[in-house]
């Protein structure tokens, strides 16, 4: 595959893998700062506490900060599904963009292209599952909006590299909204325990993007129950 790597960023900000000592989990990020240079120097900062392992600027370039066989602090806090703390069994991407505090932009055609590449790559190095591709907002939904309803999931799920509902599902009858709505929510790996309203909203920056206010509750459970019947469906495919 045509990856070209540059390497001529290092950052000093990891540490060794040792509890799990697996790699399952891609974890989607965007910089959030004014300037791709910005964002490099604060990921290779010492003081910075922070990185990642790998970075791609507007343009499709490629860099790797942190070695795959080290823990990058990209992730913090965190949970999905029975797991915590992310950063121990996954492999950290930043996409440069300003993000929601510094002027949000549409992610590039090239940072597209260079992404799937490198997803595909990495899928195929550790046997990532794809319902294992995530971004930092479903993992840290109280804290994190990256990388945000700019990012192009679907397009991702086209290439087979992230889940999106196939249709978009009747809701079983007989059972309770609510109930519906937390469960699926729980199931699909969001932490509706300590964070229910931000997992609702994390879901929707990733699953309804051009309908953030989306209100109609009818609408946004068959969403929900969707995606989740789909991570459901990926899944018992293992
Ligand atoms: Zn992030």
């Amino acid at each position: 595959m045509n990856l070209t790597i540059s390497k001529n960023y290092k950052s000093p900000n990891y540490s060794l893998r040792k509890s799990l000592n697996i790699i399952d989990t891609i974890i989607l990020h965007y910089t959030g700062m004014d300037s791709a240079k910005s964002a490099l120097s604060h990921l290779c900062n010492e003081k910075s506490r922070v990185s990642t392992h790998y970075f791609i600027n507007e343009k499709g370039k490629l860099w790797q900060l942190v070695e795959d066989d080290k823990v990058a602090w990209h992730a913090g806090v965190s949970k999905w599904l029975d797991r915590k703390n992310l950063n121990e069994t996954s492999i950290g991407i930043e996409l440069v963009n300003p993000g929601h505090e510094h002027g949000y932009k549409e992610f590039t055609f090239e940072q597209y292209e260079i992404l799937e590449k490198l997803i595909k790559y990495l899928i195929n190095k550790y046997d990532i599952k794809i319902d294992r591709i995530l971004g930092h907002s479903d993992i840290a939904p109280s804290r994190k909006l990256d990388p945000g309803e700019k990012f192009n999931w679907q397009r991702l799920a086209k290439k087979n590299l992230s889940i999106w509902p196939e249709n978009i599902l009747n809701l079983p009858v007989a059972e309770d909204p609510d109930e519906l709505l937390y469960n699926s929510l729980l199931n699909i790996g969001y932490d509706v325990k300590s964070y229910y309203e931000d997992s609702i909203f994390a879901f929707k920056r990733r699953f309804t993007p051009n309908n953030l206010l989306i209100n109609n509750r009818n609408d946004l459970l068959k969403m929900v129950y969707s995606v989740y019947k789909e991570f459901s469906k990926i899944r018992s495919s293992y």
